[in-house]
């Protein structure tokens, strides 16, 4: 058997995807040719692109007045390449982003370069919820707190902060926070696919696809179409969402077998109930994971309780000199990849809609297991 994969990303994909994969990679359906070696604009390619498209917006209920974009460059592209599209819109050169961990910090620090960038809420300092002390970075800046220009080209935020392991439970509604008409701009990297997302409350959302949506090299970029066709004159022409959407994704040779690696995770989704199953499965992994970690005084789980992500599991040793031996024994047992991101330190186990609650349960386990040896 294979070994559990909790890696942050790239992460694991389903194995029924992986043999598919295999099982079509000299010869794609009797075409005769793998993916990697058709033309782009074939029709063997135009299939696959469309399918893909097709089974994306039925399973995230996409509304026809939203562009489904393929693009290249990662959501750290996405970084310059959002506010290059959306921040010269009606003239207004100003977006509000809200920082929550080291992505949403990185995209502020990118959108800098291109207008007035302002900081609508932040979770970098200590802050005491519920009379316990939270950390920078372990718990989400509650909306009512946020400071939205109601001129805002946009307002920015991560909705899945992979490395800290937060999660906002719900979208924010811009009219209630005086911005109805400033777009909501979500990057949804490292939770995409994993829950359902209201399109009446974002404007945009993208997601690199190496988290939960496929191998890396393909952008997942959902965008309404009114806001599309306002670049900035720099911004490079391969990345103007307009460019993009009238070609189909193919203004330039798209990552093709990225695109059709994700388009088999969709079916691979659609086979498993579609979104609201696969919510329903993360969230009885998370409990029993969170419950087990809340209940083990061995183990420290350091997010907020109301903050915490359904699929980036921080957690630290009480003892941090068991560490190495933790990772290696961990290892031992086909448990991979729980070493924490460094900036963070400890453990971090990562919970992809391709990862059951079979190794969730195996974690828990070796969990139990470690801590009986050492506590
Ligand atoms: C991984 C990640 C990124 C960066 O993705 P790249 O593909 O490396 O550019 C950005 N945002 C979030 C939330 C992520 O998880």
């Amino acid at each position: 058997m294979r070994p559990w994969n909790f890696s942050a990303g790239p992460s694991a994909l389903p194995l029924e995807v992986l043999q598919q994969a295999a099982a079509e990679m000299t010869d794609w359906r009797g075409c005769g040719m793998s993916v990697m070696e058709m033309s782009h604009r074939g029709k063997q390619f135009t299939q696959i692109r469309d399918e893909a498209v097709a089974d994306l917006r039925e399973l995230l209920a996409i509304p026809d007045d939203f562009d489904v974009l393929f693009m290249q460059g990662g959501a750290t592209a996405q970084n310059a390449i959002v506010p290059m599209n959306l921040i010269g819109r009606a003239g207004l050169g100003k977006a509000d982003y809200v920082l929550s961990g080291i992505w949403s910090n990185k995209s502020h620090k990118e959108a800098q370069r291109y207008g007035d960038i302002a900081i609508a809420g932040s979770s970098g300092t200590d802050t005491v919820i519920n009379g316990v002390s939270q950390a920078p970075w372990t718990w989400y800046p509650s909306a009512q707190d946020w400071h939205v220009r109601s001129d805002a080209a946009y307002l920015h935020l991560c909705s899945n902060e992979t490395i800290g392991g937060l999660e906002l439970s719900e979208l924010p509604d811009m009219a209630a926070l005086g911005a109805a008409r400033v777009p909501l701009v979500v990057d949804a990297s490292s939770h995409f696919l994993s829950r359902p997302i209201d399109f009446s409350k974002a404007a945009m959302v993208y997601a690199g696809a190496q988290k939960n949506a496929g191998p890396a090299g393909v952008t997942v970029v959902i965008v309404r179409k009114d806001l599309i066709g306002h670049a900035l004159p720099i911004c490079p022409s391969a990345f103007d969402y307009a460019n993009v959407a009238a070609a189909g994704s193919m203004f330039n040779t798209p990552p093709t077998y990225a695109i059709y690696m994700a388009g088999l995770v969709f079916k691979w989704l659609k086979r498993q109930g579609g979104v609201a199953a696969i919510e329903a499965a993360n969230i009885a992994k998370a409990q029993a994971l969170y419950g087990f970690l809340d209940a083990s005084s061995f183990y420290v789980s350091p997010v907020h309780a109301a903050s915490r992500s359904r699929m980036n599991v921080p957690f630290f040793l009480h003892d941090e000199s068991l560490n190495a031996e933790f990772l290696a024994q961990a290892e031992k047992a086909g448990l991979m990849q729980l070493k924490g991101h460094k900036s963070v330190g400890g453990m971090r186990a990562s919970i992809y809609n391709a990862v059951p609650l079979e190794a969730v349960q195996e974690l828990i386990s070796y969990l139990q297991d470690f801590e009986r040896r050492h506590g």
